[in-house]
């Protein structure tokens, strides 16, 4: 099945045989007596699954029974992560039956065995699950999690959002009723990106050229030392800018617009397909989104700008998977230097030594 994805365990020693590895593939009838004897612990160690403590294991075998009669009608994907004959985890999803939602699924009844904990294999077969989504079509997943147990931070790694959160939504498997936080993420639908053969020396040396502008942005300038290269698919520099928003009275004047309209002017084309651009400091959301609207193939930043960064730092609009175009990212290539610069740039300013 194209669903088999192993997870290795990050505590598996170094050239450690696959075999030992989680394998993780569709559930069968054949499994319904260790799903069942993972639902009754989930519950009985007071996991919300839907479930109230004690559950009898008739019932659960019930459930499982149900479940993957729905995988038969096709409504349903249940996945089991399995280590030498032990079930480890287990993970569905509901696929959306309402003809106005033929792209969402609901993620559920996620459950890992207590010895499985910590070792990947959670975060494996959410992977495997939303890879079965994207199979079926689907693209929006959603899912509730209890606030009690932690799980919200398991989703958040996994770049899942939150919707809110819901008091009172549903009693605990021992008792009392609990919170509840709605997550959602969307899936990238798009082909997977191709890499790009990368030249660290390469990085490096366009990086000192970017350094080297921003360093007249604030010689010459008093700008805010930010400086941008534009190197085209043939390797030749084909742009170049630095911040000039003061001297040009411009809010858009930013390094990167700066080397894009030049760069632009010099292909004649307002696509800069194939090219990289090289900036001291990570993009803010409108140096980003110019950078996809101008179909540049890899961004490369010195700086990460935890105040404005757009490709990650405070948003993630480079790597949105809503645009139609996927631009490779690299931040931190000079970036001591690149910091240290901006640093002593505003230390300056309040008449602070630079450090
Ligand atoms: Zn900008």
């Amino acid at each position: 099945m194209a669903e088999q994805i192993s997870a290795v365990p990050a505590s598996a020693a170094p050239g450690e045989a696959p075999a030992s590895a989680a394998r993780i593939g569709p559930a069968s009838p054949a499994d319904i007596e260790a799903l069942s004897a993972l639902l009754v612990e989930t519950v009985a160690n007071n996991g919300s699954v839907g479930f109230m403590h004690p559950l009898p294991l008739d019932e659960a075998r019930a459930f499982w029974r149900g479940a993957l009669e729905a995988v038969a009608r096709g409504e349903r994907v249940v996945l089991c992560a399995w280590q030498d004959g032990q079930l480890l985890a287990t993970g569905s999803l509901a696929l959306v039956q309402a003809p106005s939602q033929p792209h969402r699924a609901e993620l559920t009844k996620v459950m890992t065995a207590p010895a499985a904990r910590g070792r990947g294999v959670g975060a494996a077969l959410v992977q495997a699950l939303e890879q079965a989504a994207r199979e079926r079509g689907r693209r929006l997943l959603t899912l509730d999690a209890s606030l009690i147990e932690g799980a919200t931070a398991f989703y958040r790694r996994l770049g899942y959002h939150t919707a809110g959160d819901i008091p009172e939504y549903a009693y605990k498997p021992l008792g009392g009723l609990g919170a509840t936080r709605i997550l959602w993420k969307l899936l990238d639908a798009r082909e997977p990106a191709r890499t790009l053969p990368v030249d660290p020396a390469a990085d490096e040396r366009y990086m000192r050229q970017a350094l080297a502008l921003a360093e007249r942005a604030e010689k010459e300038y008093d700008e805010i030392p930010v400086g941008a290269v534009v190197v085209s698919a043939g390797g030749e520099v084909i742009g170049e800018g630095w911040n000039r928003n003061i001297a040009d009275h411009d809010p858009s004047a930013h390094a990167e617009i700066m080397a894009l309209r030049q760069a632009g002017r010099a292909l004649a084309n307002h696509r800069l397909v194939g090219a990289t651009l090289y900036v001291t400091l990570e993009p803010c959301a409108m140096c980003a989104m110019a950078l996809v609207h101008a179909r540049v193939a890899r961004v490369v930043y010195g700086a990460a700008d935890p105040k404005t960064g757009a490709c990650g730092s405070v948003f993630d609009v480079i790597g949105d998977p809503r645009h139609n175009h996927r631009v490779l990212v690299q931040g931190g290539v000079l970036g001591e230097e690149a910091g240290r610069r901006l640093t002593n740039y505003f230390r300056a300013k309040r008449g602070k030594p630079p450090v």
